[in-house]
């Protein structure tokens, strides 16, 4: 069991951005993915509370993954994580698949969108490399005004802009290479 001494609420920092790797499961198995191979672990809640001990404020929140879909009951333990610890979070920011909306990640995000001062966004992601998505799933979530579509258009010209590490690296980084050595730059 981990265990940091409580630091007084006077003493805690305040903190920018945040972002929390919830899970590193993941139901797609993207070739852009920075994250490599999906592995079956999820964020121990225990590092969590720790972390916020030491934390008065976070003005965004990125809960990430793997897909924070398939761990709501995590996202909502971390809102309860927070009254508990008294962090103030004025913003969130999820990116989902999409592939799963269950009913709890859709109580999981209005959890969020109201215990957040500011609110917050929910992206879903879909570009040429994810699996296509269910209609059904992007309508569920798109009745919440704060989810949106996002990269429609991107289809990363051949793996430029990507981060190159994870199964990007592997199947992006060699040809990204060769293609800057083609630029003529006279
Ligand atoms: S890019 Fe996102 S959806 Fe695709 S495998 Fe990686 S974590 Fe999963």
């Amino acid at each position: 069991m981990l265990y940091i001494e409580p630091v007084p609420i006077s003493k805690r920092v305040s903190i920018s951005d945040i972002v929390i790797e919830v899970t590193r499961r993941c139901n797609m198995n993207c070739c852009h993915c920075m994250r490599g191979e999906p592995q079956n672990i999820d964020m121990d809640l225990n590092y969590v509370r720790a972390l916020f001990k030491q934390i008065d404020m976070i003005s965004n929140i990125t809960l990430s993954g793997g897909e924070p879909s398939l761990v709501p009951h995590i996202l909502t333990s971390i809102i309860d994580i927070a009254k508990e610890e008294e962090v103030e979070i004025d913003s969130f920011y999820i990116a989902t698949n999409a592939k799963v909306v269950t009913d709890e990640f859709m109580k999981a995000l209005i959890k969020w969108w109201l215990f957040c001062r500011d609110n917050g966004s929910v992206a879903i992601s879909s570009d040429d490399y994810h699996e296509n998505i269910d209609e059904d799933n992007i309508r569920k979530l798109e009745a919440f005004r704060f989810v949106e579509k996002r990269n429609e258009d991107c289809h990363y010209n051949h793996g430029q802009g990507l981060i190159y590490e994870g199964r990007a690296a592997e199947y992006f980084a060699a040809s990204h290479i060769m293609e800057l050595k083609e630029i003529d730059y006279e």
